[in-house]
């Protein structure tokens, strides 16, 4: 069935960007194309990639991006932003890719991870199935950051998995390369809106802390995990002076659009290449979301995914 939704995906995908790409594209002449990733592969990244090349995007840095949203500086021609959060070790292999093109990219990591190897949703699938109460993630998601927090411990003081982020050596290596930017994106990586006072200011102190400790380097930008966040989060950036944060909103001519809201397009790393560039245009949410509200045609969310 996956399988089946990637191709149809792709398919549709593919048509609207046939249709739609030119028209799609002026957006771009003044607004940054802002892209983000978790864990791609590499035919996906090079496809999205070669797509930007292909029409005349040029690529620019965080402190770049930083100062198009100041007002600064104008955004001139085609321009795009590329960041990777959670520091997934299959990153790597990207890099070649960004080194041959000469692209910048922000990393946003989660200290905890680098330091233990793994994400925490990682040993989710575990902690549903010893305990029937929580049947999916989405669910562990909405307890206050204690007691998930003490469910993931608890299964991972018994479970040893591969490792998935980087390790800090891999980290130190990307800080140090001058296309690549290091950001925080907390240090366990955890829905702050459900974490008390005390929890989330450590999530915002610590890991700008440990990250500067680590790598020598003054951390300037975060992402928002999960990309939930309220007043409370905005008041802790200030406060720790980090100046920029990204959030996964991909609405890019909002109004809300300032250095602690800047706007992100996901791309879906289980999606088709044609899928994902018919996202990144905005014409899927244009086009295939509001068909997928009609209940005619009730198949489609099966089909095609939201
Ligand atoms: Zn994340």
């Amino acid at each position: 069935m996956d399988i089946l939704k990637k191709y149809i995906g792709n398919i549709i995908g593919l048509l609207l960007i046939l249709l739609c790409s030119k028209s799609a594209l002026k957006q771009f002449d003044k607004q940054v194309l802002s892209i983000y990733f978790h864990n791609p592969s590499l035919p996906l990244f090079k496809g999205i990639i070669r797509f930007l090349i292909a029409k005349g995007f040029s690529f620019i840095s965080e402190d770049d991006y930083y100062k198009i949203v100041e007002g600064e500086k104008e955004v001139q021609g085609r321009t795009a932003f590329v960041s990777f959060d959670d520091g997934w070790k299959g990153n790597l292999k990207l890099i070649p890719v960004l080194k041959k093109y000469k692209i910048p990219a922000s990393f946003f990591v989660p200290v905890r991870s680098v330091i233990t190897g793994n994400f925490w949703w990682e040993f989710a699938p575990i902690v549903i199935k010893e305990n029937p109460e929580y049947t999916s993630v989405e669910e562990l998601k909405k307890l206050p950051n204690h007691e998930r927090l003490s469910l993931i411990r608890d299964v991972s003081s018994r479970h040893v998995l591969k490792r998935s982020c980087i390790d800090l050596l891999e980290l130190k290596r990307l800080s140090e390369h001058p296309l690549f930017s290091i950001g925080s994106h907390t240090y366990h990586h955890p829905i702050t809106i459900k974490c008390s006072d005390a929890e989330l200011d450590f999530e915002y102190c610590e890991s700008k802390k440990t990250l500067e400790e680590w790598l020598d380097i003054k951390i300037k930008s975060f992402s928002y995990p999960n990309g939930d966040f309220n007043q409370r989060d905005i008041a802790l950036l200030k406060e720790y002076e980090y100046q920029m944060a990204f959030t996964t909103e991909p609405d890019l001519d909002n109004g809300r659009i300032s250095v602690y809201q800047i706007p992100r397009v996901s791309i879906n790393s289980n999606g088709g290449t044609y899928e994902n560039i018919a996202r990144m245009l905005r014409v899927w949410h244009k086009f295939v979301q509001p068909l997928q509200q009609k209940p005619l045609l009730g198949i489609m969310p099966t089909l095609i995914g939201s």
